[in-house]
């Protein structure tokens, strides 16, 4: 079906580079949780498209802002202000307040691997010269740019594109005597997730959190968290760090904070963005009259139905629901981030695929298990439907 759905210069011709496999659905529309693919098949999403489509497909309240922009102002260029832009990067400072009890400043982007790019370049101008390494964690997961990458600790994810930028090391996750023994004056930051996301959904203790607060704090290095997949409630609280307790300098967003609409965001502690100055950084896209219009929606949303209980109330009920299944091992994460765990005995990419024929959308996190993220605004009853789908295939041995 893929190779006919893409034909348009001959039967096996697909327009897209290849980088992401052959996709096996293409899908047509959307609404809350649900999908349906172009032959009008319905799918319930327990992915939101890695953890993005939080307030669910099309939610109204996103989808009218974006509208209404688009049909006001779209982009105007940074040699001039708009009012969306300026109440998305005032939103995002207030929350970051609301959070971390810091004021910051913005950078508006367009993905989580620039607002990295951003991180990565603050942390290099704070050091300054010869002070520029950042140590981040393997298994983690940073963006596809090229100092995104190199920050990102999957060593067969660098071994095409070597030569890597310079001055990236890593360490294993979860092990603060590692990361203190990683820092040596040339180390400017620490860049960490709290759920490492693609990693496997791994949460990071509240020791090792605060443990790394307090090394940077010594050793005078920024904390950097890359909320890229945690952020905005996905884990139970607005960021992954309110769970530690702790004050980052640094945190990068994208992900669940457009709702579908491409923009990303790094926030930096007042003191820590005035090291940058005019030129040092930029984009064309930085802050479209657009992609502020749908930060502010999301944000507006999310705090009217307030997102951050419900991830955690729903979170809890699922992963209640779902250890129980017969062939579910372990339940990881937090709030609706989470990682059922089929044991070594299992694949899981079998049992994406046989979920994805009985339409519910979910991802093969690793080999062993199903990484399950659906929007915030999912209803009970299908959390039920989910569960019984992932029952169902369990039960009949698929993927043993
Ligand atoms: C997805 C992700 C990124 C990269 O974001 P893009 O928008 O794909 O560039 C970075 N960090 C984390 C933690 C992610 O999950």
């Amino acid at each position: 079906m893929s190779a006919h759905a893409f034909s348009t210069a001959g039967a096996d011709y697909c327009p897209f580079m290849p980088v992401f496999g052959a996709p096996s659905v293409m899908f047509e529309r959307g609404s809350g949780t649900e999908l349906w693919d172009v032959t009008g098949k319905r799918y319930l999403d327990f992915l939101s498209g890695i953890a993005v489509v939080s307030l669910g497909h099309c939610n109204p309240a996103v989808s009218d802002a974006v509208t209404k922009q688009i049909n006001t102002l779209s982009h105007v260029s940074n040699f001039f202000a708009n009012p969306a832009a300026t109440k998305a990067a005032t939103d995002i400072n207030q929350l970051l307040h609301e959070t971390s009890g810091q004021w910051g400043q913005v950078f508006l982007c367009n993905s989580g691997a620039e607002a990295n790019e951003v991180a990565i370049k603050l942390a290099r101008k704070f050091g300054g010269r010869g002070r520029y390494g950042v140590v981040s964690a393997l298994g983690s997961f940073h963006g596809r740019t090229l100092a995104a990458l190199a920050a990102t600790g999957q060593p067969a994810k660098h071994e095409p594109f070597q030569p890597m930028p310079e001055g990236f090391r890593h360490v294993p996750y979860g092990d603060l005597g590692a990361l203190e023994a990683s820092i040596d004056p040339s180390v400017a930051a620490v860049l960490i997730e709290t759920v490492q996301g693609e990693g496997g959904v791994i949460p990071a203790t509240t020791e090792y959190l605060r443990g790394i607060r307090r090394l940077c704090d010594e050793r005078g290095l920024l904390m950097m968290i890359d909320e890229v997949q945690t952020g905005f409630a996905r884990t139970g609280e607005w960021f992954g760090f309110q769970h530690a307790g702790i004050a980052p300098d640094v945190v990068t967003m994208a992900k669940g904070i457009g709702n579908g609409f491409p923009v990303g965001a790094a926030w930096a502690r007042r003191d820590v963005a005035a090291v940058f100055q005019p030129g040092d950084h930029g984009s064309t896209y930085s802050g479209t009259a657009i992609a502020g219009a749908a930060v502010s929606a999301v944000i507006a949303e999310m705090r009217r139905i307030d997102a951050p209980t419900l991830a955690r109330e729903k979170g809890e009920y699922f992963a209640q629901k779902l250890v129980q299944i017969d062939g579910v091992e372990a339940v990881r994460g937090q709030g609706l981030l989470r990682a059922a765990e089929l044991g070594p005995g299992r694949d899981a990419k079998a049992v994406f695929t046989a979920l994805l024929e009985r339409g519910l959308v979910t991802n093969a996190v690793n080999a062993t298990s199903l990484r399950l993220a659906p929007p915030i605004t999912t209803p009970l009853e299908q959390f039920d439907e989910a569960v019984d789908l992932i029952a169902g295939v369990l039960a009949e041995g698929v993927g043993l």
